[in-house]
């Protein structure tokens, strides 16, 4: 990429408003329960982060770290744990916190592979979601925003590394 042009498509402010309402939600839900969250490396440590604080739940945090093969933008179907959980699943319920879900082959994969460790109970929950790309049936129980087809970066979500640390979710294009 060349010179890129920057736009925000979702303000800190409207990010923090829904990330209080998504865990008011979940701590509703899950009234008397432990939860185990499960967040996505990288791109969901800041959601993840913001999200903890906002819960009136007890919850215990771990994350795993999954690689796909192929570069760029696009997930290629491919797809391995590279840092798995240390905490065990089996009875408890889990909630997995991803940053976005664009053709649902990543989660599609993990939510498989997870219950196979038998959990109590084993939902989703996506900041973003980009609901015409999916290649493969997935719905998260819990989604902060649906946004259309743009790449998005800022709030934890990077291109090539860079641009996790804005506060703001941001669409870059190559002018
Ligand atoms: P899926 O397997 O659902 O196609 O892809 C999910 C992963 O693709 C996300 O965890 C994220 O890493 C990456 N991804 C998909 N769309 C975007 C986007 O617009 N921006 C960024 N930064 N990553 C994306
Ligand atoms: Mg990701």
């Amino acid at each position: 990429m060349g010179k890129v042009k920057k736009e925000i498509l979702i303000s800190k402010p409207k990010i923090d408003d829904r990330v209080q309402r998504l865990a008011d939600e979940i701590s509703r839900d899950y009234e008397g329960k432990e939860l185990v969250l499960i967040g996505i490396l990288k791109g969901a440590f800041v959601f993840m982060a913001d999200l903890i604080r906002c819960l009136r739940i007890p919850c215990e945090v771990d994350f795993v770290r999954l690689a796909s093969y192929g570069t760029g933008t696009v997930s290629s179907g491919n797809i391995m744990i590279t840092k798995d959980i240390e905490t065990p699943i089996r009875g408890r319920d889990v909630l997995i916190v991803e940053d976005i879900v664009d053709t649902g082959l990543t989660l599609y994969f993990l939510v498989d592979k997870l219950k196979e460790r038998e959990p109590e109970s084993l939902k989703v929950c996506v900041l973003l979601d980009k609901k015409e790309r999916r290649k493969v049936p997935f719905e998260a129980e819990y989604v902060g925003f649906d946004i259309p087809d743009r790449f998005v970066v800022g709030y934890g979500l990077d291109f090539n590394e860079m641009y996790r640390f804005l506060p703001d979710v941001c669409v870059i294009e190559e002018n």
